[in-house]
């Protein structure tokens, strides 16, 4: 029998539809390592936040949203990086699934240790991010390798997962056509591709981190308008 943990959990919510198939009960995870500049979630990163819960107490906040979830929807992990709390989130997806709960992580990958694996063994749907096309980039600005994403992919692979991966379009850093190619070529790596969503950077953030004192990197940067999302999407459009 697993061991009875917690969970340092940042917020949840209700019902979300983007964030995975379906209708979703959103789990945000607290704590996160990474770096991104555009991050819209800068109060889920620190690791000294959040609110302890165990795995019990989260099915059944997602047992009463069942019946809304339909054929498709179910819970999602988000963060803050949810694999930060890799166990926790694999007995989690584990007691879901016993419930027939439908499951989707959403990540930006994470080196693919045992407890990761087992993450991957009771999820239905990874959203996985590829931040940069480069490692280069990967490093300058997220503070990893881009190998860890990919480890992390590879891992989907050999678990046999569904996947979706997802690339935030940031002017004047991810806009350009070459980088969105060379995403998509990464993108394929993945066995069981669903699609690529580029998602418009937006600046909705602002007001986090005003209120945590943080100055946001990319406060000059304009953007990301609906236009130069389908003008880019050509660019994916044969996965
Ligand atoms: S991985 Fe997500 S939570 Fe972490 S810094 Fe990047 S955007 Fe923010």
């Amino acid at each position: 029998m697993n061991n009875i943990i917690t969970g340092k959990v940042h917020s949840f919510q209700s019902l979300g539809a983007v964030d995975g198939p379906g209708l979703r009960f959103v789990v945000f995870l607290q704590g996160c390592p990474y770096t991104c500049p555009y991050c819209h979630n800068p109060d889920t990163k620190s690791y000294s936040g959040g609110e302890e819960y165990t795995v019990e107490d989260i099915v059944k906040k997602a047992l009463r949203f069942k019946p809304y979830f339909g054929k498709k929807g179910g819970v999602t992990l988000s963060g803050g990086e949810p694999l930060v709390q890799a166990e926790f989130a694999a007995q989690l997806f584990e007691a879901l699934h016993k419930e027939g709960i439908n499951t989707a992580l959403d990540t930006a990958g994470a080196y693919p240790t045992q407890a990761v694996k087992a993450v991957l063994r009771n999820t239905d749907t990874v959203l996985c991010d590829i931040k940069f096309p480069t490692d280069e980039q990967y490093k300058k600005y997220i503070g990893t390798s881009l190998e860890t994403t990919l480890a992390f992919v590879e891992a989907c692979n050999q678990a046999d997962t569904d996947i979706v991966i997802r690339h935030v379009i940031v002017p004047g850093l991810t806009d350009g056509a070459d980088s969105v190619k060379a995403v998509a070529a990464l993108a394929k790596r993945a066995k069981n591709l669903s699609k690529i969503e580029l998602l418009p950077f937006h600046k909705m953030c602002m007001e986090k981190y005003e209120r945590l004192g943080l100055e946001f990197p990319l406060k000059d940067t304009p953007e990301c308008d609906a236009a130069t999302i389908e003008k880019l999407k050509q660019y994916i459009q044969d996965i």
